[in-house]
């Protein structure tokens, strides 16, 4: 049986570019790109001309972008800059505030926490019921301890496209009423490929991307700093990346990551076209199936300018989640429980509750994510999957078991999802 694979939110598959790239690079310049001879200048030059090509597509300077080891680094590193900044300022941690949304991926909810643990202001901005966070509800939360904002670009678990300018808007109305010079940090890994970007139209102050989610590398990425000197970083070492990101760089990963990007960029409008036309036929075909439901459900049409046509989020209820990726993983559909898995139980459910769906019905979330290479038969073998063995099941739970497991009658694969990847 073939393998229909639903989940480029979570991983792209390899683009060959990035293999031959890798193979090239890492066999002729393998050179520390730190070291002075020849094979490390040469590794160095590699290293910058991939920084350049990487900053074009992303319409900043190269040397505001530092290559990082994927976008958990580079947004752990926005957030432990405030710890470094009170402590050598001597401050009280209580004098700084971070605002960041409630749908925001781990990688940044998670070390956020971490500052409310250590005595930081941290507050929370909702999104509206379709996902989306309302410059409105971000103005009403900053005041003179505001010292970042922190919200995503594309969400990973609905696809809602957050309008970061407008949100950077009021960031800077209010930091020239106050007189603060409060930081937008903005998480662009899913619109990075997908979406046209402009960091310079953008204006955010950092942002952190990802190779892997365009088919390059696991563990390479890139953090973007406008004014580098506003942030002071806690890693130190060999003063790599000046100092920003201290560790050798893995040049050939980095050399693929800026390949495949710039490959990409004359392609992302033609791409999301047909993505749009993939996304549109799912989520009619979802409309006709009575036990399917779409989050958020004012989702009707793919073309809609406020969801990304990659990700889609819907639910079989009761059928939790984790049971429904099971079934179609059976069938050898590979699709993710949005719902099924962060660091801690209670999190796994966070974003969609935070949009106001009840705790019982964000359990049953599953994640359908595409890509390019997405076909339309992959989509009908979902659809078909979906309605013969999800669906049936579902309707076989029935509403009172809306809060008890359930299992598959298949094998239980190890690649079932155990916690929630992308
Ligand atoms: N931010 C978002 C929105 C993501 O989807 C992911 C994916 O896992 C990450 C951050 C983490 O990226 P990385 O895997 O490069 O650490």
């Amino acid at each position: 049986m073939r393998e229909v694979y639903l989940d480029w939110a979570a991983t792209a598959p390899p683009d060959p570019l990035f293999l031959d790239i890798m193979h090239e690079t890492a066999t002729r310049y393998y050179g520390n790109p730190s070291s002075v001879h020849r094979a490390g200048t040469d590794a160095a030059a590699v290293m910058e001309e991939a920084r350049m090509r990487l900053a074009r597509g992303l319409g900043c300077l190269p040397e505001t972008l530092f290559f990082t080891s994927g976008a958990t680094e580079s947004n752990n590193m926005t957030i432990q800059a405030l710890v470094k900044r009170a402590l050598v300022l001597k401050k009280d941690f209580s004098a700084y505030t971070v605002i960041t949304s409630a749908i925001e991926h781990a990688s940044l909810w998670e070390p956020a926490q971490m500052l409310k643990k250590l005595g930081f202001g941290v507050k929370t901005v909702r999104p509206d019921a379709g996902g989306i966070i309302q410059p409105g509800a971000l103005a009403r939360l900053m005041d003179k301890q505001t010292a970042v904002v922190m919200i995503m670009g594309v969400n990973n678990e609905t696809g809602a496209v957050q309008p970061v300018k407008e949100l950077v808007r009021g960031v800077r109305d209010f930091s020239a009423a106050s007189g603060k010079n409060i930081l937008f940090h903005c998480d662009l890994v899913q619109a990075l490929g997908k979406l046209p970007l402009s960091l310079r139209d953008l204006d955010v102050d950092s942002a952190s991307i990802s190779a892997h989610k365009i088919g390059g590398l696991k563990g390479t990425g890139a953090l973007y700093l406008k004014t580098p000197a506003n942030l002071d970083f806690l890693s130190v070492g060999g003063g790599q990346e000046k100092g920003v990101r201290p560790g050798t760089e893995n040049t050939a990963a980095i050399a693929a990551f800026a390949a495949l990007a710039e490959k990409q960029q004359p392609l992302i409008r033609p791409h999301l076209e047909q993505s749009r036309e993939k996304m549109d036929m799912l989520i009619s075909e979802i409309g006709t199936i009575p036990a399917a439901l779409i989050f958020p459900e004012c989702r009707t049409a793919a073309a809609d300018a406020h969801y990304s046509p990659y990700i889609l989020s819907l639910a079989f209820p009761p059928l939790p989640g984790e049971v429904a990726v099971r079934i179609l993983n059976d069938h050898n559909i590979y699709v993710s429980a949005g719902s099924a898995c962060h660091s801690h139980k209670k999190e796994r459910t966070r974003v969609v509750e935070s949009m106001g769906v009840p705790k019982a019905l964000a359990e049953c979330m599953i994640r359908v994510s595409i890509g390019p290479a997405t076909t339309s038969e992959d989509i009908a073998a979902f659809l078909q999957a979906a309605r013969k063995h999800v669906a049936a099941r579902s309707r076989i739970g029935g509403p009172r078991s809306l809060n008890k497991p359930q299992h598959t009658t298949g094998p239980r694969h190890s690649a079932g999802p155990r916690r929630h990847t992308g």
